[in-house]
């Protein structure tokens, strides 16, 4: 078989494999069921901000982008991972270890922790993933190519739990199989990685998008908050490059001097520029391809 040959199998055997997971998760309803559990996640977020809402001046569902969003977590979540982003996480590792071969190395692994205590591994997983996703959101920002992927993220004006699936999918498409390198290298699988993932990443990004008036007081200092998370959506702060880039835990961002939460000044949603992202998906799904490639004015 060649190389190529070798690929193509790798890639269609993995996105099989993904296709019947989905399949038989949505015919099952489960709590323990990943889509379920995602799905529980932001109806109790979308209930929050109908009991609690802080940017009174639209309803939750009135939100300019609430629908477009609600496609987004479809599209993003669903629909991509189905048709094979999710593969790519093990076609990378699978491409990878062939050039490791050239050097006689023969597994990816460097430890296997997965014999662990089942709540030492979550730890382990939680703040490698945590830092990993940091690490991509501030290059996202500083990358001038990649910034035109991720401004679309950032040119929303207003919030709401499913605006933390309103952004391109290039930013899936090279992080995700990226991110997925450090987990492949201490004995996780691809489908591992998945479902950590999308059951704690997603779910707290739906929490910190959510529209919520509460004060969270020193629990700001350890977590990134739906208070935090405005702030990294907001046009009114004098760094060139943003501020609060954590998804999870805002350790990091006191640790490298990027936390912000100024008392007595609220947060302008939005971003220098974002009026020229289009409003529509389709016009956003071309956006920065027509930014990068498209004829100069
Ligand atoms: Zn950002
Ligand atoms: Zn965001």
């Amino acid at each position: 078989m060649s190389f190529f040959s070798e690929i193509a199998h790798e890639f269609s055997s993995q996105n099989t494999q993904f296709w019947n997971y989905t399949k038989d998760s949505l015919k099952h309803p489960a709590l323990k069921n990943v889509y379920y559990a995602v799905l529980l996640a932001y109806l109790f977020c979308f209930f929050l901000e109908v009991v609690l809402p802080k940017q009174r001046k639209h309803g939750v569902m009135s939100r300019k982008y609430f629908w477009q969003d609600t496609f987004y977590v479809l599209f993003n979540d669903l629909l991509l991972n189905v048709l094979g982003f999710f593969a790519l996480c093990a076609v990378t590792e699978f491409v990878l270890l062939k050039f490791l071969l050239l050097f006689d190395i023969h597994s990816l692994k460097v430890t296997d922790i997965t014999h662990l205590n089942p709540l030492l591994q979550i730890l382990i997983m939680f703040i490698l993933q945590d830092f990993c996703e940091y690490v991509a959101h501030i290059f996202l920002h500083r990358s001038n190519f990649f910034w035109e992927f991720h401004k679309i993220h950032h040119a929303q004006e207003e919030l709401g739990a499913a605006s933390t699936r309103h952004f391109h999918w290039v930013e899936m498409l090279v992080f995700k199989p990226l991110i997925y390198i450090p987990f492949a290298l201490i004995g996780y699988s691809a489908v591992d990685y998945f479902l950590f993932q999308i059951t704690v990443q997603n779910v707290w990004g739906f929490f910190t998008h959510t529209n919520i008036k509460v004060r969270w007081g020193w629990l700001n200092y350890i977590f990134n908050t739906p208070e935090t998370h405005a702030w990294h959506h907001a046009k009114n702060i004098d760094k060139k490059y943003g501020v609060n880039f954590a998804s999870i835990l805002n350790i990091w961002d006191l640790m490298f001097g990027h936390f912000y939460l100024p008392k007595g000044k609220q947060p302008i949603l939005g971003v220098e520029g974002g009026k020229e992202v289009p409003n529509t998906f389709i016009g956003q799904f071309f956006y920065p391809f027509k930014k990068h490639f498209g004829k100069k004015k």
